[in-house]
């Protein structure tokens, strides 16, 4: 009696234990698998990319099963001994073709849930095997550039990109959708571009990251940018570093100028491109741009500037903008018609506008003692923005006039030239039809 008894709870406690063991300790969780493909497959390695992970048991198998039309192919993983393992198969060499296919992969974990066969995860997923990289068609033809100015190009891509634009000297200018098959860039060889050698490439890179790349025709012409220097006094340093005071609050006038010139003028740079992504795909400007009326040119585009106080060269800038001097306050026309995309504090530009042209083109009013719009509104070519004044890094009262693609500064004397413009800008667009 007291034998059986003494068996019985022995059973109980083993119950218990194995009944413990299943609830606290044994992994019940399957594995978790992780397509990294988005919904094309493609792109250099054309491979499909999985990641099966457990948290707790290792991974005793992973199949995987690739279906298109009647074609079908079975790949086994078996003995991992690891939490972690991934797999890069390419679908091109398995002989699969461009086009859509269904995936299916099941894995299992080495948990002795289930009887002993562990935890199974299973997902099935559709993709688009595209290993064909897109092709381009130029259909304009008139790509003559100066360094540091700007031209049009439009062009043909066989099927719907993720990324599209010219690439000149490490830059990327994006194009947009022009019509139903044609995309548009507005592209610059930019002011730094040293060599007129130099490619500008047309670049397209579709959903599954296969890349195109073809060489733009261009004509490009050498730009002789001349230089000046600047002497900077200590009443400039007291009466203009006081703005920039705030940001730099320990620093000496002089230091300040440093900071603002090298790293504030950077960063204003930076800026310059998110607002250049900024536009509207569409061609908002009409002829010319307007030049301020009755100015003067007190600085080209491009001029190398070298910085000297008290006899010794403290700095060296490039000047991206032109620079007209007209009577003090002059009220400031928009050079064109378009969208106002920023109004305001624009750090060496002071109180700023910039107008929004489409398709990435943009002028830059700075230096304004008083801004007569707002963010968001449209204007009509010579509708009042604002008045000059001597606001951020500015000596005396003028306007900083920019013309920017893409963020990218180039010469704005091109844009107010009405030859120019048709020639370059207008006649290219006539070759791309407007449905
Ligand atoms: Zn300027």
């Amino acid at each position: 009696m007291k034998k059986i008894q003494f068996f019985l709870i022995l059973i109980i406690i083993l119950i218990c234990c194995l009944a413990g063991y299943y609830f606290f300790f044994l992994d019940k969780v399957s594995p978790d698998i992780k397509i990294l493909n988005g919904r094309y497959i493609g792109g250099h390695n054309n491979a499909l990319s999985v990641v099966v992970t457990d948290d707790r048991s290792l991974i005793k198998k992973v199949d995987i099963l690739i279906k298109q039309n009647k074609k079908e192919k079975n790949i086994v993983f078996k003995d991992n001994n690891s939490t972690r393992v991934e797999y890069k198969i390419n679908l091109k060499e398995m002989g699969f073709s461009d086009g859509k296919l269904s995936i299916c992969i099941s894995a299992w974990d080495r948990s002795l849930n289930n009887f002993g066969t562990g935890n199974i995860k299973q997902i099935e997923k559709e993709f688009i095997l595209d290993t064909t990289p897109p092709s381009i068609y130029v259909k304009t033809h008139r790509h003559n550039l100066k360094i540091g100015g700007s031209g049009v190009a439009g062009y043909f891509v066989s099927e719907p990109v993720k990324k599209t634009g010219i690439e000149v000297g490490g830059y990327l200018f994006p194009a947009y959708k022009y019509n139903k098959e044609d995309y548009i860039c507005f592209f610059s060889i930019p002011y730094w571009i040293q060599d007129r050698k130099i490619t500008p490439w047309i670049v397209a890179i579709d959903y599954a990251g296969n890349t195109q790349k073809i060489p733009l025709n261009a004509y490009i012409k050498k730009t002789k940018f001349p230089s000046t220097s600047i002497n900077i006094s200590d009443k400039f340093l007291i009466t203009k570093m006081a703005q920039f005071q705030n940001e730099y609050p320990s620093l000496k006038p002089l230091e300040i100028f440093l900071k603002v010139n090298r790293e504030l003028r950077k960063k204003n740079r930076e800026k310059l491109k998110e607002i250049g992504l900024e536009t509207e795909p569409k061609i908002l400007f009409k002829g010319a741009f307007l030049r301020l009326p009755n100015s003067a040119r007190k600085e080209a585009f491009g001029v190398r500037r070298s910085y000297f106080y008290k006899g010794e060269k403290i700095d060296e800038q490039t000047h991206l903008g032109i620079d007209l001097a007209s009577i003090a306050r002059a009220e400031v026309p928009a050079a064109n018609s378009g969208k106002v995309v920023f109004a305001g504090w624009f750090g060496i530009y002071g109180n700023t506008v910039i107008i929004d042209h489409g398709f990435g083109v943009q002028s830059l009013y700075g230096h304004l003692s008083y801004l007569g719009v707002k963010k968001g509104q449209f204007v009509n070519k010579g509708d009042i923005i604002g008045r000059t004044g001597a606001s951020g890094l500015a000596g005396g009262d003028h306007l900083h006039f920019g013309i920017l693609i893409s963020g990218i500064p180039v010469d704005p004397v091109e844009w107010w030239d009405k030859n120019w413009i048709k020639n370059n800008i207008i006649y290219n667009l006539k070759t791309l039809s407007r449905e």
